[in-house]
């Protein structure tokens, strides 16, 4: 049985929080708010609960987990801190930004979480009860997002039960996810920095806080680097048809910014991520979006969306969610 917390109402809240250590502490997995998804969480030092989160989600044991903690100092347990991490951590931490970093010479993360890689990824996240929820467990999280692998990542607790149902022991429900889009992930080794997955930080961010720019993210061919970056991820079941320009007979539509589309009455539903057209709006929508539109077509046209800030995240996704599956 899951047990569903309401962590908006006070009593339940601390209720929640200390169901959801007592849980972790048997290696059972928790559902967590994040500041950008929904995290299926499980104690980072312990094989048997990491083991369960793979197993939970069906996610392949090459693609490693992000490590959450609850401090800077708390990675500084299980990662080598540079220069550049630093000055990353300053600017970001606590907040939506993963690090990959070498791994400590000497640290307590079960192996399987990162895939057996000399580099672990890290990240403080901000949401409140995530924090926490940290604080009072004492140990790191490796939270991936709690949703099943390759399917659209879970921004609600519905997603999350949809999803994983009886795997969960606990979820925490905060409501739906602030950025509603994955930690942006930046490799840093030796004094390099590059982008390995677009998220909800911008590459304009970082390389402001950098004062230089940024490598470009590996394209999907040369993915070695980020085992998890395989093509097809973010997937509904539904087909994605990307740049629309109309609307094919049996297509629901995914609108940004109330744009032009020929035979837009005929589609058999529409969202548009933001009328107004604001990025950071439609990023905070896609995923919840997808779901909904996959509950009611076979087939979705997606409309261009501009590239620049969080657009390069949500172009990410869209094509991710497009490609072909195996
Ligand atoms: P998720 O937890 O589903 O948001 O995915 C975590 C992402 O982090 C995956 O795409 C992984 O490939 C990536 N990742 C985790 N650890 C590492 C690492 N040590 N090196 C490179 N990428 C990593
Ligand atoms: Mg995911």
């Amino acid at each position: 049985m899951t047990r569903i917390f309401d962590m908006n109402s006070p009593d339940d809240r601390a209720r929640g929080l200390g169901a959801a250590a007592a849980a972790l502490g048997e290696d059972r997995l928790v559902a967590v708010p994040t500041e950008t998804v929904y995290g299926l969480a499980a104690d980072a030092f312990s094989p048997t609960a990491v083991a369960a989160v793979f197993a939970a989600k069906g996610r392949p044991n090459f693609n490693p987990l992000i490590v959450h903690c609850p401090s800077v100092a708390a990675v500084g347990d299980v990662a080598v801190m540079g220069e550049t991490a630093e000055r990353l951590a300053e600017a970001f931490w606590p907040g939506p930004l993963t690090l990959v970093l070498e791994r400590a010479p000497v640290s307590r993360i079960a192996p399987a979480a990162t895939a057996g890689l000399a580099t672990v990824a890290v990240r403080v996240p901000a949401e409140p009860v995530c924090r926490d929820l940290l604080g009072l467990y004492g140990k790191p999280l490796v939270a991936p997002s709690a949703n099943v692998s390759g399917h659209v990542s879970a921004t609600t607790a519905a997603h999350v039960v949809a999803d994983l149902g009886d795997a969960v022991a606990v979820v925490l429900d905060a409501g739906p996810s602030a950025l509603g889009i994955e930690s942006t992930i930046v490799e840093v080794s030796d004094d390099a920095a590059r982008i390995l997955r677009h998220g909800a930080l911008t590459r304009a961010a970082i390389e402001d806080a950098l004062g230089r720019p940024l490598q470009a993210a590996p394209d999907k061919d040369t993915a070695i680097v980020a085992p998890g970056m395989t093509a097809s991820h973010y997937a509904p079941r539904a087909a994605l048809r990307l740049d629309a320009t109309s609307v094919e007979d049996g297509e629901a539509l995914l609108q940004f910014g109330g744009q032009a589309v020929a035979n837009a009455d005929g589609a058999v539903a529409v969202i548009d991520l933001s009328p107004s057209g604001d990025l950071d709006e439609a990023a905070t929508r896609l995923f919840a979006a997808l779901r909904d539109l996959d509950a009611v077509a076979d087939r979705i046209a997606v409309v261009p969306i501009p590239a620049t800030g969080a657009g390069e995240a949500i172009n990410d996704r869209l094509r991710r969610a497009a490609a072909p599956r195996y």
